[in-house]
């Protein structure tokens, strides 16, 4: 008979593995807390409005190939690729800068700010290119079934990259730009794994390469939901089971092996094999109640950030705003480095803008908009309280109102947010940490929570908290590390 794996979660990490699995002709059950499945690539619909709930694009669309081709199945939904990738606005500038590829067309927009920008910017490039291709395969691509493994990977990367791993992302994009605007803009994209410019390493200005060079920037036709639906369509056709409004809060093992997990009625669901897609640390600690991940323990390891997104309805169309934006105030600095601990600046926040209806006209009732907002703000370690979250909502709209010259706020015919508090209640994201453990130099590769549990030997874990770590791309390269794990203990057992 068929081995059965129970995958607890439905993120994007547990159906990439599920598919997998499946597709090796394992029997595969999902069971999910809330009552649908997506984790947080999610969606929200509602008074005619379609919203995406968190990821709004995604990079390294070839790990989707990748996928589809290791399960031998066509993509279930549609690419549509960003172009311009995104825009940015200053707070002290009417100028709006669109991030093109094509990096003469770049170019072009910072001539006055930043004299011989190609020539700079193509070296800047050059060096996060090298840091991609001399670290993807030798360290984000690889299981590590110990410390001195990963530290034996770590001696094969190329030395000549020692020297960035004693800069953050700020201090080596300075190296190479002297302007504000081109520093801030270069340097953006450290928000998109969850910490700032200011502590994160340097080795991730690889990710310049992957927005600009290597594959830039995916959204998916219909709204980035359709990759959910189509993957939960090819895993039914599988006769893959899904059990909705499950919790597993409780297990029972014997012999090193996990026997089953127990849901929040005190069902008791059995397998083979467990994969857990929820958060790695916080499962292991609520739920295996092991010593290590108990609840002192998880708040001294380093956390992402939290986001306040809110999904705004608009009877009426703006022009005037792109897909995808950014709007940065004139403290990037000092927000940065004080966002996690000092809530007083929120009132000028960061924030980021995707207009979905853009894209897809059925997203919004026609002469409509719908409009997704993202701040990056303290996660509940540092900021418990989110009493005030309709005051510091009410001053981005305004803001973005005099940003874009149009005051919307008359027009607003639906309105609702998520507070860090609210992403760690419904999707169990611990401090709601929106993208989970922070990518620090102590937390990645072996020193990440394994994907493979440290006393049952039947049980594996997959998504943004074990390796390699946060957002879409990494979730799918997570299932296939995690299904090399299960596929290698099945082959010796
Ligand atoms: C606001 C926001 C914006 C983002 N934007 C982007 C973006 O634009 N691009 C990008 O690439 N990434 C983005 N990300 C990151 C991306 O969403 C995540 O890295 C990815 O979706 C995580 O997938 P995962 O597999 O770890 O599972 P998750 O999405 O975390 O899913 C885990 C699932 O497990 C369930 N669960 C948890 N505990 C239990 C339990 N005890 N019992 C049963 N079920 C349980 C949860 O309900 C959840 O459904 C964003 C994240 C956020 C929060």
């Amino acid at each position: 008979m068929n081995k059965h794996v129970l995958i607890i979660g439905t993120g994007l990490g547990g159906l990439a593995t599920g598919m997998r699995l499946a597709s090796r002709g394992y029997q595969v059950t999902f069971i999910e807390k809330n009552d649908k499945a997506g984790g947080r690539l999610n969606q929200l619909k509602k008074d005619g409005f379609t919203f995406d709930v968190g990821p709004s694009f995604f990079s390294m669309s070839y790990e989707f190939d990748e996928l589809v081709k290791d399960c031998n199945i066509q993509l279930p939904f549609e690419f549509m690729e960003l172009n311009p990738l995104y825009t940015v606005h200053f707070s002290d500038s009417e100028r709006k800068f669109y991030l093109y590829k094509d990096i003469d067309k770049l170019a072009s927009q910072f001539a006055d700010l930043e004299p011989d920008f190609k020539h700079k910017f193509n070296r800047y490039l050059k060096k996060c290119e090298a840091l991609y291709n001399d670290t993807i395969d030798i360290v984000i691509k690889q299981n590590f079934n110990s410390t001195a493994h990963y530290l034996k990977a770590l001696v094969q990367v190329n030395p000549q990259h020692l020297p960035v791993l004693y800069k953050t992302f700020w201090k080596q994009a300075g190296q190479y730009f002297q302007s504000k605007e081109v520093r801030q803009i270069v340097s953006l994209i450290a928000f998109f794994l969850g910490r700032t410019p200011f502590d994160t390493n340097a080795v991730y200005t690889l990710l310049s390469h992957i927005e600009f060079t290597n594959n830039g920037y995916y959204n998916v036709k219909g709204g980035m939901y359709k990759i959910v639906e189509g993957l939960v369509q090819e895993l039914k056709k599988l006769n893959v089971a899904f059990h909705y409004d499950t919790e597993i809060v409780d297990f029972e093992s014997s012999n090193g092996q996990l026997t089953s997990v127990i849901d929040n009625t005190g069902k008791k669901w059995l397998a083979d094999t467990f994969v857990i897609n929820a958060d790695a640390a916080l499962f292991r600690g609520r739920v295996f109640k092991r010593k290590k991940f108990r609840e002192a323990k998880l708040d001294k390891m380093s956390w992402t950030m939290g986001y306040l997104t809110f999904y705004v309805g608009l009877n009426k169309k703006l022009p005037q705003v792109e897909h995808h934006n950014y709007f940065l105030g004139g403290n990037y600095e000092e927000y940065s480095k004080d966002v996690m601990k000092n809530p007083g600046t929120l009132e000028k926040p960061y924030y980021y803008v995707n207009v979905l209806s853009k894209l897809n006209a059925d997203c919004a009732p026609r002469g409509h908009e719908a409009l997704f907002f993202v701040c990056p703000v303290p996660n509940l370690l540092f900021k418990a309280d989110w009493s005030d979250k309709d005051t510091i909502i009410d001053s981005i709209i305004e803001d973005f109102g005099k940003r874009i010259k149009e005051d919307i706020a008359n027009n607003i015919v639906f309105r609702m947010a998520y507070t860090p508090e609210d992403w760690q209640d419904q999707f169990n994201l611990y401090k709601g940490a929106g993208l989970g453990l922070s990518h620090s130099m102590l937390q990645i590769g072996a020193l990440r929570p394994k994907n493979y549990d440290e006393a049952f030997k039947n049980t594996f874990y997959v998504g943004a908290s074990t390796v390699p770590g946060a957002g879409l791309p990494m979730a799918i390269i997570s299932s296939k590390l995690t299904t090399e794990r299960v596929l290698k203990s099945d082959a010796l057992n």
